[in-house]
């Protein structure tokens, strides 16, 4: 028999990620192209990637997964809020996809795919319950309960950056106030660095993390801090869910046990010990593949679950 393979989209807001993806998980190519601004420039370059993932294909594509950042409804099979394409906000996106690809199509949030990829293919192998934190520019996360991707009711499951943290804290990018990701995301690393050491002319948490690396007190605090906030969420998740692994993903676990540290320490301190003991804290495996790699997944998933006769989504 033919080997057969799936692609999986990772739409983000600087770059469209896309690759083929085998039975065993293992992403035979990739490739990435920058996110056009517009809908029809978004819808070209998808079906550009589409004609080139399946001139590549060693065997035949059977299905098609798609990573979208923002609150994709899967009642509604739209997106109703999209952090980087405006232009998503309330377009059939699914109709629009099926079009252009034209094998079985699944969108999901792409936090929850890239949960649902380490959970297949990646450090979350094995388990049966998994909470994915993605640490970046902002913070994504994912749930896998009983062995399956939890979407919530409406899709929205997962948000875990906007748990309200520190109600006194910053303004977060969804109006709210002291969100997890106002508190512990990249940025806030960064402007913590500045306002503890008077230096505006670092702008990087690659900075920060190399300042820190060198001994620098005000980049060590700086991780301090923000370790200290992504552990109270993740302490949070532990008391509430009882998940066998929490895994860290996203850019800023690049700095290691210089971050991974405190944060395992901070959590540690909030959560409630009893589920704390089963659970490990651990980094992330597929790093900026999860996305793909998961999304590729969740489609040939629904795929077969067309094929066997139950009803899909
Ligand atoms: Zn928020």
């Amino acid at each position: 028999m033919t080997a057969s393979y799936d692609a999986g989209f990772d739409i983000g807001g600087t770059r469209i990620k896309y690759g083929l993806v085998d039975r065993e998980g293992r992403l035979v190519w990739k490739g990435k192209v920058r996110s056009p601004g517009t809908m029809d420039g978004f819808l070209a370059a998808v079906a550009e990637a589409w004609a080139g993932l399946k001139r590549r294909a060693p065997g035949p594509v059977r299905s098609c997964g798609f990573g979208i950042a923002g609150f994709y409804s899967t009642g509604e099979r739209r997106v109703l809020q999209s952090p980087n394409y405006p232009g998503l906000d309330g377009y059939p996106i699914l109709p629009a996809l099926r079009e252009i690809v034209g094998v079985p199509v699944r969108v999901g949030n792409d936090a929850n795919m890239a949960a649902y990829g380490e959970f297949r293919h990646g450090a979350g192998r094995g388990v049966r319950s998994l909470v994915l934190f993605t640490v970046g520019t902002g913070i994504g996360g994912g749930l896998i309960l009983d062995g399956r991707l939890w979407e919530g009711e409406g899709g929205f499951a997962g948000e875990l950056g906007h748990i309200t943290v520190n109600p006194e804290g910053e303004t977060c990018g969804c109006g709210r106030r002291g969100c997890l990701e106002s508190e512990a995301a990249a940025p806030r690393l960064v402007r913590r660095f500045q306002e503890l050491s008077g230096r505006t002319d670092v702008t990087d948490s690659r900075e920060v993390y190399l300042l820190a690396r060198a001994g620098d007190p005000a980049a060590l605090e700086s991780f301090r801090r923000t370790a200290r906030w992504l552990g109270i969420g993740i302490g949070t998740v532990i008391t509430a869910l009882n998940p066998a692994k929490v895994l860290i993903g996203g850019g800023v676990v690049s700095a290691g046990k210089l971050f991974l540290g405190p944060v395992i320490e901070a959590a540690r301190r909030s959560s409630h010990p009893i589920p704390l003991a089963g659970c490990r804290v651990e980094r992330a495996a597929l790093g900026n593949d999860a996305g793909l790699v998961g999304a590729a997944a969740w489609a040939r998933l629904r795929a077969g679950t067309e094929r066997s006769g139950r009803p899909g989504r």
